[in-house]
């Protein structure tokens, strides 16, 4: 991953802080919210349950705060009364309390005399009696002395059980006589309430706690008590032996008697935050209370704020991302910008390079081109300058071969004339065949004559004929034909010899013709003087090309004349026998024909051997 950059560092930092902003306040308005609304709902579910609670608790005591009432006109409580020693209406009476006592279902019922002794006691059988026992220092005993109904919650101080006591005048004539008391066993309550799960609470005015669905926190208060009201209570011997230890701490005060207090007691010494809702029971004099853990309110909020901070993360994470996306994206839009940039960058540079690469094999190309058209131009000019500076050469020549041709011709002229002179001579005398042989010496010498006309005609041309399939053997015989008065008066004998016999090449005709009479006619004039007089002509195949030789008898051609003698003019013959131009004739039309001539070096004294190459047809 590549590293993050500044801006995009900037960007996920302020929005960091503002998540943690924006979290830190949802947190604490949800906290706030769900807490609200929790202790609420805990507030109306306790209320109700509350409302419950005191309506038993006012149904118990209703049912029997009349009953002291009822007994006090009872005439057994008045005679007992006036009567306090009889015996037998004391012990009459016992058992009619005892009775009463079993019937309603009551803890206790006592008759006191206006002194508070205790005359008859339902409980008058059991270990220990309150009959005997002084109660005057009960409030309920004061309260109902005065006239009215009293009431009040105590710890029995000769049972030790917890009880609520209606006590009650018993009058004759308006005459308060004694006090007739019914205690009230609450322990049921406790019992039937505790197992609901709720922890309900009854304090009396001072707060002390006497009746509580938690055995622990009996006669535990739910504020400090002021020091007189402690000793008040401990003087009063209303809780014997009661530890009036403090239960909670007010940590908050509700609308409408309610409170968030912190409970703590043995099993809890920590403690933890408790709602506790209160009723007043005026008619009894007492508070009633619920006290719900708010735990439960509390773990909830947790949940919603990991619920609702799990979110925030997840949405800040989800912002993250995309902004991240966001970043990367323009980052790859900007690189294959920048790609693409470099890219036709390049792809410029290249096109201008190929472009000037081009312009510069174009120019090279043209000049090559234009070389090209300077060294045809050139070459044709070097072809007509050669093929002119040759004729000029010939021209030039023309005047030394005229001289020469003079002389040629002159000689056998003069020969002719005076062989015509002595045939005429003959003629006269009637001497007829001394006249024929002149008449055929003149024949012969216009025969060479006419040779020299040929030879110089054939110099003078420029062009080379058309090459079609010459069949060698009849160019052979042809030649042969031609120089047959030649070889016949030389008495020279000429061998042919083709291997294979039907060999053909692409040649002129008559132009090989000419080359072959040329080559033919040296090779009798080197043979005629030799003893052997044989001149060999072979041709053989050798590749795609025809070999065509030329061998005599001669005297073969000396190491000096070799080099010269395809130079124009050059002859080591006698005047009048050769003008030096046939090898060179002839290899000037071997080479149109796209063919050669060469000298084969033989053995002293072994006869020259001339060589023709040319292409088979
Ligand atoms: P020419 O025959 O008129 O002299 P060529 O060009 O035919 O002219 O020959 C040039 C020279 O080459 C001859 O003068 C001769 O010296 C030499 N030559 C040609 N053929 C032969 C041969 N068969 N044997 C010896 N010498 C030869």
């Amino acid at each position: 991953m590549s590293v993050i950059k500044k801006p995009q560092r900037r960007f996920f930092l302020v929005t960091g802080m503002a998540f943690l902003l924006i979290g830190t306040v949802m947190l604490w308005l949800t906290s706030r919210v769900m807490y609200h609304r929790g202790i609420e709902d805990l507030s109306s579910q306790g209320t109700v349950k509350l409302e419950l609670f005191v309506t038993y608790l006012q149904g118990v005591l209703k049912t029997y705060q009349s009953l002291p009432e009822l007994l006090a006109i009872d005439d057994n409580l008045v005679n007992a009364l006036l009567n306090p020693r009889e015996d037998q209406r004391i012990n009459k009476l016992n058992r009619y309390l005892e009775t009463i006592n079993a019937i309603s279902d009551t803890a206790d019922t006592y008759l006191m005399d206006k002194e508070g002794l205790t005359i008859a006691a339902s409980n008058w059988q059991e270990e220990h009696p309150f009959v005997g026992r002084n109660f005057s220092y009960r409030p309920y005993f004061l309260e109902a002395m005065k006239g009215q109904l009293g009431r009040y919650f105590a710890l029995g101080t000769t049972s030790s059980k917890r009880g609520y006591y209606f006590a009650y005048p018993v009058r004759r004539a308006g005459e308060i006589l004694g006090v007739v008391v019914i205690k009230v066993n609450i322990d049921s309550v406790e019992q039937s309430w505790g197992e609901r799960g709720d922890n309900f609470l009854v304090t009396d005015p001072d707060g002390v706690v006497f009746i509580t669905t938690e055995p622990d926190w009996r006669y535990q208060t739910l504020h400090p008590l002021e020091e007189t009201v402690r000793k008040q209570i401990i003087e009063s011997r209303r809780y014997p032996n009661a530890s009036l230890a403090v239960l909670t701490d007010t940590r908050q005060d509700l609308e409408g008697n309610r409170q968030i207090v912190h409970l703590h007691d043995q099993n809890n010494p920590v403690g933890r935050n408790h709602l506790l809702l209160t009723r007043n029971m005026p008619e009894a004099g007492w508070s009633v209370h619920i006290l719900t853990d708010i735990q439960t309110v509390k773990k909830r909020v947790w949940w919603v704020n990991i619920m609702v901070g799990a979110s925030l993360l997840l949405t800040f994470l989800l912002v993250l991302l995309l902004k991240q996306r966001q970043y990367r994206l323009a980052e790859l839009t900007l690189i294959r910008e920048k790609t693409r940039r470099t890219l036709q960058r390049a792809n410029e540079k290249l096109e201008l390079r190929v472009k000037e690469r081009t312009r510069e094999l174009t120019a090279i190309n043209k000049l090559l081109r234009r070389e090209i058209q300077d060294r045809q131009r050139t070459e044709e000019t070097l072809r007509k300058t050669r093929n002119e500076l040759i004729h000029a050469a010939k021209m030039a020549v023309l005047g030394q071969m005229s001289a020469g041709i003079n002389h040629e011709l002159n000689q056998p002229l003069a020969a002719i004339r005076s062989y015509t002179d002595n045939g005429k001579e003959f003629l006269k005398k009637g001497r007829h065949e001394e006249a024929l042989w002149n008449l055929e010496q003149i024949a012969e010498l216009t025969e060479r004559m006419a040779q020299i006309g040929v030879q110089l005609k054939l110099f003078s041309r420029k062009t080379s004929g058309q090459m079609t399939v010459v069949p060698l053997h009849g160019v052979i015989d042809g030649a042969l034909e031609i120089l047959k008065p030649s070889i016949r008066k030389r008495g020279v004998q000429v061998n042919v010899r083709l291997v294979p016999e039907n060999i053909e090449v692409k040649a002129n005709n008559l132009l090989l013709q000419q080359v072959l009479i040329n080559l033919i006619s040296n090779a009798i004039q080197a043979a005629e003087p030799s003893d052997l007089k044989i001149v060999h002509v072979t041709a053989e195949l050798n590749g795609n090309a025809v070999l065509i030789r030329v061998m005599d008898s001669g005297p073969g051609i000396t190491a000096e004349d070799l080099p010269h003698i395809f130079e124009p003019f050059f002859t080591t013959k006698k005047s009048g026998q050769g003008l030096g131009l046939g090898l060179t004739i002839s290899e000037r039309i071997l080479q149109e024909m796209r063919g050669s001539i060469r000298v084969i070096p033989q053995a002293k004294g072994q006869g020259a051997c001339f060589e023709i190459s040319l292409e088979k047809a």
